[in-house]
């Protein structure tokens, strides 16, 4: 058997942007720095591949035109129109509303303050922005997508001296007798490596991929919930971190997950990814209402703009007879031609009345019928404005269950429907770490000398809901932390 032994100053669990952004930012400190990446080198990156934008400050024209190439002032301010600014304040107020004010507020300081630099100093290693193609209320994409975005990582990283090992899984931390952790113990093909460093950086995902970590921690049916990303991420990072007495932080019974086509696969690989993109989101609901199987409505769809709810909604469809759920529209809706009936692989029923439709989808008729009724007589007047990056106010009244935005009357034929399931996106409950340095805290309270952490490994910052790009910035803002601590600690012992 090949020997496998291995040293760096940093070695970075995971190739993740929370991952690329701690090792280019311990490049930063003059650091040489190993990357463990348990996919196959085509699949490798994490679901930070599959994304599309961060949710970062910005304060208008000026700070957004140096990120934006390709794209003449004009375009720019024409973009701008639909949101303007994204002020500290309200990128704080909008993490704090979609957690119910339960974020941990010493991490949400960092991220509000960091994530407009951190956006820079991305944009200084050569990444760039382009404008977005409507998934969400960011304006603004990382060009070609978090796919572009790690692609150009994993360029920059090599050119500067990384070493990516692929298809090699860590296992274990490694400590000298005084608890500072040395190194990782991994699984190759060639068997087992040990890779020793002076500081290790934990930034190897949730447990999105683990059915029994996630019947364990989120409750009874997500065991078998389909996952909308890799199947890479199965907690092994916080496995190994709790296994040495790292804190556990935030919320490990919550988790972000949004209404998919039925057809979901169980699972997406970066390599297939890039060939078919994102075409199984179905947030159509906000436009739209969503009843389950027994012809019912379940939730308020338009509580919040479609990025400040989408998060939520997996649950909420999860939680319904058979985990399944009917996204309901009318002739007026597909009129207008949205973004989402772009989706070619959507799964839809359509027929000329809403009896034939409830037949077609095999649901309580009768129900269904009055549902669509009642939810009509319940439709206030107002202007429908189906922008999903402000509120239209134009909700019901009279409901059990409200639908406060976004209502408009499903009367006009043909129908239609999309069956919609739970894809389950990341997990939200991870390791408490130090804000400012991303070490890893131990139980007695003390730090973990040796051991960071960041992106979704870490806790604390989503509760319950989420704010659509958030996971990428905080994956950028607290990976460059953890890295510049990491580096900083290598390279002074
Ligand atoms: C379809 C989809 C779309 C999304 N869109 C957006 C979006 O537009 N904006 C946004 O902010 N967020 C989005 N998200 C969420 C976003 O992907 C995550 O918040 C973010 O990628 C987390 O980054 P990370 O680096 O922590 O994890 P990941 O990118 O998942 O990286 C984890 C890495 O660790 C590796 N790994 C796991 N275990 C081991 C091990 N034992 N040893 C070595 N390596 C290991 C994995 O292979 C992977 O490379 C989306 C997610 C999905 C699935």
């Amino acid at each position: 058997m090949k020997d496998q032994h291995f040293e760096y100053d940093v070695l970075v669990v995971g190739a993740g942007n929370a991952a690329c952004s701690a090792a280019l930012a311990a490049q930063d400190q003059k650091a040489k720095v190993g990357i463990l990446e348990k996919a196959p080198r085509p699949d490798m990156g994490g679901n930070s591949t599959l994304t599309g934008h961060m949710r970062f400050v910005f304060e208008g024209f000026d700070t957004v035109r140096p990120l934006v190439k390709n794209m003449t002032d004009e375009d720019l301010h024409k973009l701008l129109e639909k949101v303007p600014h994204r002020t500290e304040q309200e990128l704080w107020d909008d993490m704090m509303a979609t957690t119910d004010n339960m974020a941990d507020q010493d991490m949400l300081q960092v991220h509000v303050t960091e994530s407009l630099n951190t956006v820079r100093w991305l944009a200084g290693k050569g990444h760039d922005w382009v404008p977005s193609h409507q998934i969400s209320d960011n304006i603004l994409s990382m060009n070609g997508g978090g796919y572009g975005l790690q692609q150009r990582n994993f360029k920059i990283l090599e050119e500067a001296g990384a070493t990516f090992h692929c298809e090699t899984a860590a296992t274990d931390l490694i400590q000298d007798d005084q608890g500072r952790v040395m190194g990782v113990r991994a699984v190759t093909p060639a068997g087992v490596a040990i890779f020793k460093a002076k500081s290790v950086v934990l930034a190897c995902g949730g447990f999105e991929g683990n059915p029994e970590m996630r019947a364990r921690y989120l409750g009874p049916g997500w065991d078998t919930v389909r996952i909308r990303g890799v199947p890479f991420n199965t907690g092994d990072g916080l496995r190994m971190a709790l296994a040495i007495g790292a804190m556990p932080h935030g919320s490990w019974t919550t988790c972000h997950a949004a209404p998919q086509d039925i057809g979901l696969p169980h699972f997406t690989c970066p390599s297939t990814y890039a060939i078919e993109g994102n075409d199984w989101v179905r947030y159509m609901y906000y436009v739209s209402i969503m009843v389950n199987s027994n012809g019912e409505r379940f939730v308020d769809e338009g509580s919040d703009t479609r990025g400040k709810t989408y998060a939520k909604m997996g649950r909420a469809i999860l939680t319904q007879p058979g985990g399944v759920a009917y996204q309901i529209m009318d002739a007026k809706i597909r009129n207008m031609n949205l973004y989402h009936f772009n989706y070619v692989r959507a799964t839809t029923a359509k027929a000329d009345t809403l009896e034939k439709l409830g037949e077609e989808l095999d649901i309580n008729v009768p129900n269904f019928v009055r549902t669509v009724r009642e939810y009509n007589a319940a439709v206030q007047p107002g202007k429908f404005n189906p922008d999903k990056h402000q509120l239209d106010g134009k909700g019901t009244a009279g409901l059990t269950i409200p639908k406060s935005n976004y209502a408009l009357t499903i009367d006009e034929p043909p129908f239609e429907a999309w069956p919609v399931r739970c894809g389950i996106t990341f997990t939200y409950g991870g390791l408490k770490i130090n804000a400012q340095t991303g070490q890893v805290q131990h139980c007695s309270g003390r730090p973990i000398a040796g051991l960071y952490a960041a992106g979704e490994m870490v806790g604390g910052l989503f509760v319950g809901n989420y704010a659509s790009g958030s996971g990428m910035m905080a994956g950028a803002v607290f990976g460059r932390m953890a890295g510049n601590g990491a580096g900083k600690a290598a390279m002074q012992s």
